[in-house]
């Protein structure tokens, strides 16, 4: 019999009648014979909860207790699902990460999945049983509960996947499939049937939501083809995997927006060799991760104008990391709050000329001011206002003929 990893995000759970949807759907497969591992993310609106409560208890909330906090949204969904499959008549339980154990490594709020023990849950599955797993959590060396980053629970299905050895992983979520770019900001986005893992990351990492980064990294790894698809309805989902090109025609494969991006401009600093490590090593030390990065050439010989990018939570602690730097002088320190990432990301951009310059003239047509660049093998980004996000990606979306 065929192993079939199941995971549900959270508005897929995210109520009553939801749930009942949800283990109407795992029954469907339970009477194809499959064995079947539910992972569930916790009902929408839980985590975000949760974190404010700890946020109006401490501005410096314990971490392993952040942690043990977050990983209860799951507990409740679980138990539910597992709670209404009985009720149907299945032996189903809900395993909280735990009781596997599913054992992690690394800190808390962005542990890996280091093991998965699978004895209980095998032995579980063959007596007829159906799991049902809380993704996003897992335990530490010291018996401590750890989550695996926001969106987790994508990280939770592919990992156990993997371990499991599973024939099939399905991620069932809101919209019925990967996009050519958000649906939810662009109607005329189309649904992708099939994208090779290396798309899929850069567009999860650029700022696709659908799937958590880290998780399209794993199955990367791990060569675990997935399909994302709705609970909402029943239609072709698109599959992840490692494919080559699909679409000959078509040099992009999808465009996306962030939302949390905020740029830093240190105006006049003197220009000596090093000065962009003295800035940027402090940053590194208070794991500040720095994304685009310009400098530009001084005029003078003297001073120059560096700008980059952080995430927008980060923008507090490096205003005054920058500040209390002794090792550089500047004159003048801008923060822009206003900002996001808009990327074209496709593999035919390899082998496909005239990309970058057929997107900056898309935008310039539109007036839409680009404040830097950045480029990979496939995926090139620009920043920009973020007034200007639904009018540059409707320009993109038609540019590269994505409508
Ligand atoms: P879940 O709760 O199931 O994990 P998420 O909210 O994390 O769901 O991810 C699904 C959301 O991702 C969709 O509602 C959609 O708005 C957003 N999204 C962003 N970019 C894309 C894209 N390119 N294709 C599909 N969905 C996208
Ligand atoms: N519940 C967690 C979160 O909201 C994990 C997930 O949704 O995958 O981040
Ligand atoms: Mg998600």
């Amino acid at each position: 019999m065929k192993i079939v990893v199941l995971k549900f995000g959270g508005t897929s759970v995210g109520s009553i009648e939801r749930i009942k949807k949800v283990a109407q759907i795992i029954a469907t497969y339970k009477k194809r014979r499959y064995k079947i591992i539910v992972v569930s993310s916790a009902m929408s609106g839980t985590t975000n909860d949760l974190i404010k409560k700890s946020q109006k208890l401490s501005t410096n909330f314990d971490q392993a207790e952040y942690d043990t906090l977050l990983a209860s949204g799951e507990q409740i969904s679980c138990a539910l699902i597992a709670g209404r499959l009985n009720d149907l008549g299945y032996k189903s339980r809900s395993w909280l990460s735990w009781q596997i154990p599913i054992v992690t490594d690394g800190p808390h709020k962005a542990a890996r999945i280091d093991n998965i023990n699978k004895k209980k849950i095998l032995k579980f599955i063959n007596s007829g049983g159906i799991p049902v797993v809380t993704g996003f959590q897992g335990i530490n060396n010291n018996s401590r509960i750890t989550t695996l980053g926001r969106g987790g629970s994508d990280v939770s299905a592919i990992m156990i996947a993997k371990f499991f050895n599973a024939e099939e992983c399905i991620i069932y979520t809101d919209v019925d499939g990967v996009y050519t770019t958000d649906p939810k900001n662009y109607k005329k986005a189309k649904k992708i049937s099939k994208i090779s893992y290396d798309e899929m990351l850069e567009m999860a990492s650029l700022g696709a939501k659908v799937m958590q980064p880290t998780s399209v990294q794993d199955a990367k790894l791990n060569n675990i083809s997935f399909i994302v698809k709705s609970s909402f309805v029943k239609k072709s989902g698109t599959l992840i995997t490692n494919t080559k090109r699909m679409f000959s025609d078509q040099i992009i494969t999808g465009i996306t927006a962030t939302k949390n991006d905020s740029k830093v401009t240190i105006v006049g600093v003197k220009d000596r060799p090093g000065v962009a490590a003295s800035i940027f090593k402090p940053l590194s030390l208070n794991n500040i991760n720095v994304d685009m990065v310009v400098q530009n050439i001084s005029l003078n010989g003297k001073e120059t104008d560096l700008t980059f990018t952080i995430k927008s939570d980060d923008i507090k602690k490096t205003k005054k990391l920058i500040k209390l730097n002794k090792k550089i002088s500047f004159r003048k320190l801008n923060c822009d709050n206003n900002v996001s990432k808009v990327s074209i990301i496709g593999v035919g951009m390899i082998t496909t000329p005239g990309i970058t310059y057929r997107m900056f003239q898309a935008l310039a047509a539109k007036k839409i001011n680009i404040m830097v660049i950045s480029t990979s093998e496939i995926k090139i980004s620009v920043l920009i206002s973020n007034r200007f996000i639904k009018k540059a990606v409707a320009v993109l979306h038609k540019e590269f003929k994505l409508n």
